[in-house]
This record gives C-alpha cells, structure tokens and sequence, in this order.
C-alpha cells in the first residue's frame, strides 16, 4: 500500500510541471493568504459552484459531463509553483482550488477540464473518506476506470500520479468530446483512450455524479464539511 492521499495540499494536479512537494505546499499557503476570492459564482443544477472568471465558468457550464455540486476556486493566474505550467489544482479544506494559466494557455477548455477532472476526483474521496453512506461505490467505480485506462492496473493504482493524470485527461476528454473516432493520444502520463474507452468511462462518470447526488441528498453534511486533513486510505 502507498502512502496515504494528503488532501490539504494535493499537488498531484500540477499540469507538465515538477515541483517539490513541501516547497510548493508553502507557497500555495502563502498564496491562499494572499489572493481574493472574486465575488462572482455560477451555479447550475448539479454543476459545480464557480468562483472566479467568466470564461472558466462558462466553459465548465458547456461540459459534457457533470461537476459535483460543490464550490471551486479559480484563478487566472500562474500555476504558484510553476509560471509556465498550463494549469493545476490544489484540494483545500473546504474547497478546491484552480490555477489556469492564460500566458501559457490554460484558458482552453482542454486545460481548464483536466484541472475539474481533478476536482471531480478529489470531491469523490471526499464522500468516501467521510464514510457517508451509500460511498462505496467511489472506489469501485474508480478501479473500473482504471481498468480501462491501464494494460494492469496494480492493488495501489488508485493512490498513484500516474492514475490521477490519466483520470483528468479522461474527465478532459468526456468533458468536451461527445464521442471518439479514434484513439485519443495526448502524450500526458502515457494518456490513451480509444472510442471504447470512451464509451465506457463516459457513463461511468456520469454515473459517479448521479450515485453522489443520491448520497448527499441522504447526508448533506459533506456538501458544506470542512474535509479531513488526512484521509484514510481508499
Ligand atoms: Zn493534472
């Protein structure tokens, strides 16, 4: 088993960049402190509730596939870390943030859906790690993705980097793509996934936010909770 998921700082999401871990912590912190929450969000039935630009709000609006009815920061900005990292995103304790970065073209909508493919990740492990009822299908969802986007997807997969990035490409890809004529290579973490793939992992996703409706209509609490600092393996 890999060491467990830490939710406060989830760097995983930085986008084509490499940092150190406890270096970056630090200056997202600092940069938490630092930066306004616009006053601005956009709310849909079962969207996720969108602070920050006008584009980005709109462009998770157009998505194919659910956002879960949480909040979200975004900041038009460089990643903290890393100035020409196209995006990345950070699991906070209360709610996720975004970074997209327009100066190295993380306003498109391939971007800003990877970085939501993130969010959407992390607010799953939110339901599961609260041990709200009905969560179980969290895991079990994930390792059947997984099994479509890895030849052999090991006991830890889930925990890994590499699942995480292939997840976000395929929350990208569900997100803006209705369907696939051919396999889709973005070169991203070794992400592939043919028209089958496609189709599979598409509902599943779909899927995951219905059965997450249904659970938080039963236990509303995880909607505004302040999430655990260190979460239980999955
Ligand atoms: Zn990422």
């Amino acid at each position: 088993m890999a060491q467990l998921r830490p939710v406060s700082a989830d760097l995983k999401g930085m986008r084509r960049s490499r940092f150190a871990r406890g270096f970056l912590a630090a200056l997202l912190m600092a940069a938490a402190t630092l930066v306004l929450l616009l006053p601005v969000a956009a709310q849909a039935e079962g969207h996720a509730q969108v602070f920050g630009a006008q584009v980005v709000r709109t462009t998770v609006e157009d998505f194919l596939v659910p956002s879960l009815p949480r909040p979200v920061r975004v900041h038009v900005l460089p990643c903290p870390g890393d100035p020409a990292a196209q995006g990345c995103h950070s699991s906070g304790r209360s709610m996720d943030t975004i970074w997209v970065n327009p100066e190295a073209g993380g306003l498109d909508s391939e971007t800003v859906a990877h970085e939501m493919g993130h969010v959407f990740e992390s607010y799953m492990w939110d339901l599961r790690w609260h041990h709200v009822a009905g969560s179980a299908f969290v895991p079990r969802t994930f390792r059947r993705i997984a099994a479509s986007l890895f030849d052999d997807p090991g006991q830890g997969i889930l925990l890994s980097s590499a699942w995480s990035e292939r997840f976000a490409e395929s929350y990208s890809a569900c997100a803006r793509i209705p369907a696939l004529t051919e396999t889709l290579r973005t070169g991203y973490w070794g992400f592939e996934m043919t028209p089958e793939d496609h189709a599979r992992i598409c509902p599943l996703i779909d899927q995951m936010a219905r059965h997450y409706e249904e659970a938080t209509a039963a236990d509303p609490s995880i909607l505004n909770s302040v999430v655990l600092s260190q979460a239980p393996s999955p």
